[in-house]
């Protein structure tokens, strides 16, 4: 990966983006698109497809017609599983278009999204490729004169909504298990990263998927979303997003046919750093890339710094130094920490929690403010409030943006009840020498990772 390449890629024009279904681009039904914005200067890129329901449920019934005859679901697995690994192979063959092409979307640093987008997509795809063939049912223990069999059956079709941080990592957390069991699936990709995973898509087409087996229709999260949602035809729902989407999924499944819905949300995950911790520097770098990279888009990024007091204002000043020095620019720039917030909307969010944060008592020791206006892209400088109470709003909400809150305590109790004092429990994390109170600390932290 070199700068000459990424900047040959980036000047490339993007052709408008259609909706995929039954193995053809089809505009959206009235003829309507949005524009794709680009983080990076706030230029338009180009237009996509703004779905409509009626072509929502035209991707619906080309998934189920799909499953139901079989072209997919009735291959032997070892077919499937060449597809899928023929899929992966032609994702690390066109990485760093992808990446390149997802970063003017999204606004990711380059350096990051080349690992966290196609790298990660394509082993994704490779480990439920090998699984596919291994997943065994079971006899059932009966009388001899009695058969009970469970197998292992593909659901049907699968709905997937995808946010717009990690598009294609998190695209093939859904679409490996899902097309390796052999279900049908529509996609509904992010409005402000739809371009990459729309391009993936594509690439399992030329691996060999067949028509039909899997749609994807860009445009609103409350129109095509919503009409994906409320189907009596999607047999299960898989998202990652924010908790109010989820929310309104489960809702949608329960005024249809009760669907079953899939929720990976939000975070506001807790970095627990003890005085005794084997060493200070290492810590404050990985708490400073644990909430700044990709501008703190990442649901489990560690946005609340939680230290023990003795150590707080020397360790907050480590993390502070660490922090300044990460270059905020041009996501396509190899030498970018910080790359560009996603959408204007969401930039504005972030500074309005730096805002309620002031008023909340909360200090500002770096950063706080918009910057490199001039470039016309959504740039933010990392952000370290200090200070930050319990129920203050920085506590209790996602900000989803490079602003991290730093909080003091006392004792092993007193960590623990500070970093399960909020509604989300995503990930977390412990620094300290003493692997009893590591353990223990571990255990009672309520967090799935
Ligand atoms: P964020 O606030 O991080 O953008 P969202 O949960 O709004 O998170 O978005 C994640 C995904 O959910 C996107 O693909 C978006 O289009 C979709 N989405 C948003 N609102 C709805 C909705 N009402 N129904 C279904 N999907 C939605």
């Amino acid at each position: 990966m070199d700068q000459s390449t990424i900047d040959a890629l980036r000047a490339q024009a993007v052709p408008p983006r259609l909706h995929i279904i039954d193995g053809k681009s089809v505009p959206a039904s009235d003829g309507a698109v949005m524009d794709v914005i680009s983080p990076i200067d706030g230029t338009v890129l180009t237009s996509m497809a703004r779905g409509t329901v009626a072509d929502m449920q035209s991707a619906i019934a080309s998934a189920r017609a799909a499953f139901e005859d079989g072209r997919w679901a009735g291959q032997p697995p070892g077919a499937r599983k060449k597809v899928l690994h023929k899929w992966a192979d032609l994702i690390e063959a066109n990485a760093l278009e992808l990446a390149v092409l997802g970063v003017r979307d999204n606004g990711t640093e380059i350096n990051m999204a080349i690992k966290a987008e196609p790298g990660s997509a394509a082993v994704t795809i490779r480990y439920y490729a090998e699984a596919l063939d291994k997943i065994y049912g079971e006899i059932a223990p009966t009388a001899s004169d009695v058969l009970g069999m469970i197998h292992k059956e593909p659901v049907g079709v699968v709905g997937a909504i995808i946010p717009w941080n990690f598009p294609l990592m998190i695209g093939a957390w859904k679409l490996g298990p899902a097309l390796a069991m052999g279900n049908s699936v529509v996609l509904k990709p992010a409005e402000t990263a739809s371009l990459s995973l729309m391009r993936m898509v594509e690439l399992a087409h030329e691996a060999g998927l067949p028509s039909g087996v899997l749609n994807a229709v860009t445009g609103e999260g409350a129109v095509v979303g919503e009409a994906m949602g409320l189907s009596m035809d999607v047999d299960v729902l898989v998202f990652t997003g924010s908790g109010g989407t989820g929310r309104r999924l489960m809702e949608y499944a329960a005024r249809s046919n009760m669907k079953r819905v899939y929720l990976e949300l939000g975070g506001k995950s807790p970095n627990v750093v003890f005085a005794d911790a084997p060493d200070l520097k290492e810590a404050a770098k990985i708490a400073a890339g644990g909430i700044f990279r990709n501008a703190g888009q990442v649901c489990v990024a560690g946005s609340r710094l939680l230290v023990e007091a003795s150590i707080h204002d020397e360790f907050v000043a480590e993390v502070a130094k660490v922090s300044a020095a990460m270059r905020v620019g041009d996501p396509l720039d190899l030498g970018t920490a910080i790359g560009a917030v996603n959408s204007e909307v969401q930039l504005m969010q972030n500074l309005g929690f730096v805002e309620s944060a002031r008023s909340e008592g909360g200090e500002v020791v770096l950063g706080g403010s918009r910057i490199l206006e001039s470039t016309g892209g959504y740039y933010m400088e990392p952000t370290i409030v200090t200070g930050v109470a319990p129920e203050a709003t920085l506590t209790q909400k996602e900000v989803f943006g490079p602003v991290l809150g730093v909080s003091k305590f006392e004792s092993d109790d007193e960590a623990v009840r500070l970093a399960n004092g909020t509604v989300y429990g995503l990930a977390g994390g412990v620094w300290t020498s003493n692997l009893s109170r590591a353990h223990s600390i571990v255990k009672r932290i309520r967090t799935g990772v």
